[in-house]
Parts: structure tokens; sequence; C-alpha cells
């Protein structure tokens, strides 16, 4: 824990908070939906709307880490989880893996009740989702797994048991979620192989919900009782045009990050 903490404290100016979920938050990703004709705001973001829409049951809240943008400055921690370019820190180079494994293990220690508490009851199982990303070097299909490894807390409930259905990869790429998108591995597809589990999916990167969602689904389907999503980005795209979304980054650009608070209990502590 003091490694965790000491690796992301030399790069904590780049983290952002997620804010708790009210009204111009949506309440599944915590990012600005927007505005209804009226002027006030939908209660979930047009994303989520899109990538929950059919399911019986999908992954609700999504809890982030750290809001991120894609361009401009202040995309450092896009650039290390996203894009997995090491940065400079100091006098030594931080490796996307190290601090996405210490920003994880540092979340979950400070948060872990703030998960169980959606979950229903202590994880049973951890998973991650893998790449769909056809055009990515090979490493980027394994980088989640090397990194939950690198977790006491997590590693010890980890299994992998979800696979990617390549002929939906176009469609999760086009940031549609799809029932069919995953599948379960081998001998547990078709069964109820998940019945009684309460699954943490963790991923390294939310954008519309596509890949979570789907892989949640995937997991219900196969009898999940309860699925926590947990993304150690959730990337915003602050516009001129969106009001919500582009008071969401000003305000969390204005407040210093703290891992003290997430975007569950930052409610109650009145953060
Ligand atoms: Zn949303
Ligand atoms: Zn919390």
């Amino acid at each position: 824990m003091d490694r965790a903490r000491a690796v992301t404290d030399l790069v904590i100016p780049l983290f952002r908070n997620v804010p708790a979920a009210r009204s111009g938050v949506c309440r599944i990703c915590h990012t600005g939906p927007n505005n209804k004709p009226n002027g006030e705001p939908y209660e979930i973001c047009s994303s989520c709307a899109r990538t929950v829409n059919g399911f019986r049951r999908h992954a609700e809240p999504v809890v982030s880490i750290s809001l991120a943008v894609e361009e401009g400055d202040d995309n450092g921690l896009f650039r290390l989880v996203a894009r997995k370019e090491a940065v400079r820190a100091g006098t030594s180079w931080l490796s996307p893996e190290t601090l996405m494994a210490a920003s994880l293990s540092r979340f979950y220690d400070a948060h872990e009740a703030c998960l169980i508490q959606v979950a229903g009851g202590p994880f049973t199982m951890v998973t991650t989702i893998p790449s769909t990303r056809l055009d990515r070097p090979i490493e980027a299909f394994h980088i989640m797994p090397r990194v939950i490894s690198m977790i006491g807390a997590l590693r010890d409930h980890y299994k992998p048991v979800l696979l990617p259905n390549d002929r939906y990869a176009a469609v999760l790429a086009g940031r549609d979620s799809h029932p069919d998108a995953f599948q379960m591995m081998g001998m547990l597809n078709g069964s109820q192989a998940l019945r009684g589990e309460r699954v943490l999916l963790v991923d390294d990167l939310f954008v519309s919900g596509a890949h979570m969602q789907s892989a949640a689904y995937t997991l219900f389907k196969a009898g999940a009782e309860e699925v926590v999503a947990l993304a150690i980005l959730r990337l915003i795209v602050p516009s001129a045009w969106h009001e919500n979304r582009r008071s969401i980054w000003q305000e969390a650009s204005d407040q210093p990050f703290s891992f003290d608070r997430c975007c569950l209990c930052a409610a109650a502590r009145r953060w």
C-alpha cells in the first residue's frame, strides 16, 4: 500500500475527482447528461441510454477512479492508461502497468466498503474485459490481467471468464453495446456458471459503456448475482455546447484530487 501511495502521488496532479450522482451528473457513469428542452438535465447521459438499452440488467453505477480528457495539456492520465505511454515522473519513467496497478490498489483499499455496499456483499470474483481492439499490439490483450496480478487484494479472486466475439468488434468500436459481444469461456458457455457470484468487473477505460455494459450483460446472463463495474478512467469530452459536461470538468479541475473520496461516498461526506 505504501508503494501504491508513493507511485500515485508522483502523478497525483493528473487525477480528477469523479462527481457523486446529482442533478446534472449521469447516475450510471457520472459524467454530464444533456439538458432537456425545458433546461433540466436528463437523469442519464445519451451514451448510457444507448449502451444499456434493451439489456435486462446492466452495471449501475459504473465507478471510475478519475475523469480524463483525450486532448489538450491535461491529457496525461489518458496517455498513460489509454494510450499506454510511459510518462516522466520526477527523475524516472513511470510505466502504464505500474501506475494502473498502483491506482487500483490504492483506490480499492480506500473504497472497498463503498463497492461492497453496491454489490450487496463481499466480492466472490474479480474479472476483466478482454480486448476487442484487433488493431492493438498483442501486449495490449494481456495488460489488465497482468495489472490485477500485481494487486494483493484482487488477484486471489481473479478469474478470466469472458471471450470477445470478433463478429461484434465493429459494433463496440461504434460505441454501441451488443448482448453477444462477449461470451463465457469454453465449458462455462451456455450454463449458469456464475450463479450467486458477486463480480467486480475491472477495465482500464470507460468511454461509452459499450464494452463494460456488454460484458456485464454476459456475466448477468451467466447467473451473476451482482456485477459492479470499476474503471480506472472515465473519459469526458468537455464541450462548450454541453453545459453539464463542461461544468463537471471545470469543477474537477478546480478541486484537488483525493483518493480518500469516490463517486459513491463523496455525497455522504459532502466533498
Ligand atoms: Zn452516463
Ligand atoms: Zn468511497
